[in-house]
């Protein structure tokens, strides 16, 4: 009798044969029904999770009561849970015999914003961060991805039969600040915890219906670097310009000279973007200033690209500098977040899975431009999947690409509002298939 030839399982709503048979590809369509009927039996309790994290948002590394809820969810489960590893992140840990470990991440916080949708469950909070007063809101959907983390571990653990390994559930603060995934890091993630063999992530997006699954091969997200440039000049009269050295000048003719990094260094067939979105100098009409301050944002998605753009940068901040015969200007960049790049073997064997449970619903997608700290769990060593799910009707977003009905709120907008049911079931079902097709595939000895 081999190990799945028992019968299953925890979950009344799981039917009582066997799913994945040892050396056979995985039944999906069987196992994407009993996931399924799982979930539904789950979704109230979902529901009430889901409204209650989304009225009482909490902001980067304040999220003690949003993952002591979690917590207590994960320890109903047996999960072995750990708080307070990276500030205000935690760690579920649940053993279930041989087998690779599996890391599945959900985001705690929330964003210092006005809740705007009107809906009955919808944030009033206010929190007080950075010494200001501000309202808290889920705009970006991270309170989808708990209720979709929650429902994944239930859903894994009712399926206990059926897979060997260790699940490692984390729930990680502070990625709007791109900060909590290294803080997690710094305090032992990885060592305190067996280092996990693969990972897997989601993200909501409001550009896509409910029921999609959306995912890239290769880079996902953009690496993010911040500029900061200081321009002296010599400061003087405004109708004697001869005796200063006009960092102004200097000023606008960086902004316009440092696109030619992008257009005419970079491979135009590689994503790259310089914005100057600050200029600071000058106080008045008539008065030269003796330095101008710049600030920017510098996205990628390929370390090459990055390198060649950051070089160039610098030197043209330089080469404008002595064209004007000043002190060389200050450059400063800050290495943000890196791209989340996605593990071509772990989305190879998740893609086959999902591929069969969602049909059309599953789409690869060029990556996307905003930046996900995920990326500093990838470059940790854990090979990973990284996909998103859609969150509105499928009407709307039809009617709002056709130009036929409104556009939809997208993330960080006041307006954000996810349709709750199919959208986190969707993640829970893609989530735990993912997780399995993993299993699967390490069982199966590939
Ligand atoms: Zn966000
Ligand atoms: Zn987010």
């Amino acid at each position: 009798m081999n190990r799945f030839a028992k019968p299953l399982l925890a979950s009344a709503a799981l039917c009582a044969a066997t799913l994945l048979p040892a050396r056979a590809e995985i039944d999906v369509a069987r196992l994407k029904a009993a996931i399924e009927a799982s979930v539904e039996s789950d979704y109230p309790k979902l529901d009430a999770l889901y409204k209650d994290i989304h009225a009482h948002p909490e902001i980067a590394f304040q999220e003690e009561k949003t993952a002591a809820r979690l917590a207590a969810e994960m320890r109903a489960l047996g999960f072995e849970v750990t708080e307070h590893v990276g500030n205000t992140g935690l760690v579920a840990i649940y053993k279930n015999g041989d087998g690779p470990t599996i890391m599945v991440r959900t985001e705690l916080d929330a964003l210092p914003m006005e809740e705007k949708t009107g809906l009955a469950y919808a944030s009033h909070d206010k929190t007080v961060w950075q010494g200001r007063e501000t309202f808290v809101a889920h705009s970006c959907g991270h309170d989808i991805h708990m209720a979709s983390w929650v429902g994944t571990a239930r859903t894994l653990v009712g399926l206990k039969d059926q897979w060997h390994g260790t699940l490692m559930f984390i729930a990680q603060p502070a990625e709007e600040v791109g900060a909590g995934a290294m803080a997690m890091l710094r305090e032992g993630l990885f060592t305190r915890f067996p280092k996990p063999n693969f990972g897997f992530a989601l993200h909501a997006n409001g550009a896509f219906a409910y029921g999609t699954v959306l995912y890239t091969v290769g880079a996902g997200s953009s690496n993010s670097d911040s500029l900061y440039i200081k321009f002296r000049g010599r400061g003087g009269h405004g109708a004697a310009p001869q005796a200063t050295i006009d960092s102004v000048m200097m000023a606008a003719r960086f902004v316009v000279d440092v696109q030619s990094v992008i257009s005419r260094e970079k491979d135009p067939t590689e994503f790259g973007v310089v914005s100057i979105g600050a200029i600071h100098g000058g106080t008045a009409e008539n008065i030269i200033p003796d330095e101008v301050v710049l600030a920017g944002t510098i996205r990628s998605f390929k370390p090459e690209v990055r390198a060649k753009m950051l070089a160039g940068i610098e030197r043209t901040a330089k080469a404008v500098a002595a064209m004007s015969n000043a002190p060389e200007p200050l450059v400063t960049i800050t290495e943000g977040t890196k791209a989340v790049i996605n593990d071509p073997g772990v989305v190879a064997t998740a893609e086959k899975v999902l591929k069969a449970a969602f049909g059309d619903k599953l789409r690869p997608i060029p990556p996307v431009t905003p930046s996900e700290d995920y990326s500093e769990f990838i470059n940790a060593g854990v090979p990973s999947m990284f996909f998103r799910i859609g969150v509105y009707e499928p009407e709307r977003v039809a009617a709002a690409r056709e130009g036929e009905g409104p556009q939809l709120p997208g993330n960080h907008s006041p307006l954000f509002a996810p349709v709750p049911k199919p959208t986190i079931e969707t993640g829970v079902e893609a989530m735990t298939l993912a997780v399995l097709s993993t299993f699967d595939q390490h069982a199966r000895g590939k």
